[in-house]
């Protein structure tokens, strides 16, 4: 070996140490974490910072959309739209599972890949490098970077870098989503009754230990009964599911709501006095009584009756006191002419 290709395998060894502390340190915050937004950033970032690339770009399958397809696009350190329409990967899955490459030029991509629609998309955001995403599952979706900062094309270590990278992603965002689906309702998207108990353990905790205070709202649909039997189940599942997206766009990021059963949802409200939560409740009641839901030709309307109660030391031990106390408010909505909200005592 001549002085300067022992050099050369000096400086690429060292870029190897460099990169595998960073793959850990990244890897270490990604697999902490259960928000898949923040896991794909952090990895987006790392991406960006490493190459100065201009762009990164990650494509997923969605089994349960009718878009069909998830893109995150970051140009910079900005989240942007892309407007591709219905970009239909299934076919770059397929063919990626059919080869071994971790790795395919744009050039080579757009020669071998049948559908030119789908390269031209990649070519429209500047797609230089497109990397598979891999795990035990198979191909899960499909990365894209443009040219690098340098104009260099990506060396063997830089893709093993990318590739260590995806490989930690790949897992992280499977834990997330576990996560997800253990805590969440699936119809509604909300949290799911069994989480929801956790939730407010941990803020009846807090509130004891720290003295803050926190409020409840809990809200069920008004003869919901005779609406299924009026309009059917299915019609019935939609006007669930709208009250979910209802409820989550009147809400704050730090408000917790859950589906607490069939047609029964619960809020809570961390530093919020019951006059707040009154406020709040009585917003969303009024929301939902004017809400036009579609229906077969004509809109349709339901209402909700809602109990609103808060933390108080005193008089409140436990999760099932709390519970009782909004849901006794809740029961004297109902008897009192449902379409309400009623503070506990
Ligand atoms: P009230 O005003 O007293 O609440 O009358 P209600 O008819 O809404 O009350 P009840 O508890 O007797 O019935 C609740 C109904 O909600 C019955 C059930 O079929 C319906 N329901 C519960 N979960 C779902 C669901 O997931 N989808 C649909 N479509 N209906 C549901
Ligand atoms: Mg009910
Ligand atoms: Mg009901």
């Amino acid at each position: 070996m001549d002085n300067s290709s022992a050099e050369l395998n000096h400086i690429s060894l060292e870029q190897e140490n460099q990169d595998l502390k960073e793959i850990i340190e990244i890897a270490t915050q990604i697999t902490a974490e259960l928000d898949i937004e923040s896991i794909i950033k952090n990895v987006v970032w790392s991406i960006m910072a490493r190459f100065q690339t201009e762009s990164v770009t990650f494509i997923f399958p969605l089994e349960d959309d009718s878009l069909n397809v998830k893109i995150i696009h970051y140009h910079g350190l900005k989240k942007e739209d892309l407007k591709t329409g219905l970009i239909n990967i299934d076919p770059v899955i397929s063919y990626f599972e059919k080869v071994e490459y971790s790795q395919i030029s744009y050039k080579e991509f757009y020669e071998s890949f049948p559908d030119k629609r789908i390269s031209r998309e990649f070519e429209r955001i500047k797609t230089n490098f497109i990397i598979p995403l891999r795990t035990d599952k198979g191909v899960t979706g499909i990365l894209l970077l443009p040219e690098k900062g340098s104009k260099e094309s990506f060396t063997l270590l830089e893709t093993q870098y990318i590739a260590r990278i995806i490989r930690f992603a790949s897992i992280a965002v499977e834990n997330a989503n576990l996560y997800h689906q253990a805590t969440t309702d699936r119809m509604t998207k909300l949290f799911s009754h069994h989480f929801f108990e956790k939730a407010l353990d941990d803020e009846l905790s807090r509130a004891k230990r720290y003295g803050t205070i926190f409020s409840l709202i809990m809200f069920d649909i008004d003869h919901f009964k005779t609406f299924n039997d009026t309009y059917g189940h299915l019609q019935g599942d939609i006007i669930i599911k709208q009250i979910a997206k209802i409820l989550l766009n009147s809400i704050r990021q730090i408000d917790f709501a859950a589906r607490y059963g069939g047609e029964e949802f619960t809020v809570i409200l961390p530093e919020v006095d019951i006059n707040g939560a009154a406020v709040a409740a009585e917003r969303l009641r009024k929301k939902i009584a004017d809400y036009e839901f579609p229906g077969d030709g004509k809109s349709l309307h339901v209402t909700i009756s809602l109990g609103v109660a808060e933390y108080n030391p005193e008089k409140i031990q436990s999760l099932s006191q709390m519970v009782n106390e909004v849901d006794k408010a809740l029961y004297e909505s109902k008897e009192t002419g449902r379409n309400k909200v009623t503070l506990a005592k």
